[in-house]
């Protein structure tokens, strides 16, 4: 025993509690603000690969700063991975309409592969067309021919790895849906192209259904 008093979560306490709960929300924020990258002109790899509407809106639309756990349990198992993996914790790539950041280029028997690292709640029977379309950005921009997805489900540390060749024509389709987010933002018109995967974890469902009727 340590003498320690255990406060659970009674109304007399409300005050106490939501004092501590604020406190970590914030330490969340402020995870979120330190990680934050600063848009560009040129469209980001996941800007492209994603559904272009919510990348129109991300960029034009200034959301209250809210927790997001989802997002911090991803963004923080995939970083504290990664800095294991490589001293270089990503490796930037850039063309002249796109930019992002490739997790890794890991060297296994001799062959060079692009590592795309994604956490998530369920892992899947195959990679989605999404991260496909990323990993296959950098490959194209870094001149290597094979990638490699690895899931990590968040619950159990329990990985799906699959691997990934270079495809120069879906690299001519990103690029292509790249310069026409580029067309929408200079032109301030949202997006046609959706990617409706994401729409259940979408902060801009509002926008996005009004811009549409
Ligand atoms: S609601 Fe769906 S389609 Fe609309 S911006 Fe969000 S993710 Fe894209």
């Amino acid at each position: 025993m340590n003498g320690g008093k255990i406060v659970n979560n009674r109304l007399d306490n409300a005050d106490l509690i939501s004092n501590v709960l604020k406190l970590i929300d914030d330490a969340v924020i402020k995870y979120h603000e330190a990680n934050k990258r600063e848009t560009t002109d040129k469209i980001h790899v996941t800007e492209a690969t994603g559904c272009l509407r919510y990348a129109y809106f991300r960029r034009t639309v200034e959301l209250k700063p809210e927790a997001n756990y989802y997002t911090f349990m991803g963004t923080a198992i995939h970083d504290a991975i990664l800095k294991f993996i490589t001293d270089r914790t990503e490796i930037h790539v850039e063309n002249d309409v796109l930019e992002g950041y490739a997790d890794a280029i890991v060297e296994i028997n001799g062959r060079k592969y692009v590592l795309e690292l994604k956490t998530v709640k369920r892992l899947p029977q195959k990679p989605y067309k999404s991260h496909i379309e990323q990993v296959n950005c950098y490959m194209n921009m870094l001149g290597i021919d094979k990638g490699i997805i690895v899931y990590v489900q968040r619950s159990d540390g329990n990985k799906a790895v699959f691997v990934v060749d270079r495809d120069p024509d879906l690299f001519t389709v990103t690029l292509d849906k790249a310069r026409y987010l580029k067309k929408c933002l200079d032109e301030n018109k949202p997006p046609k192209i959706k990617d409706e995967s994401f729409c259940f974890m979408c902060p801009f469902r509002k926008q996005c259904e009004k811009e549409s009727s």
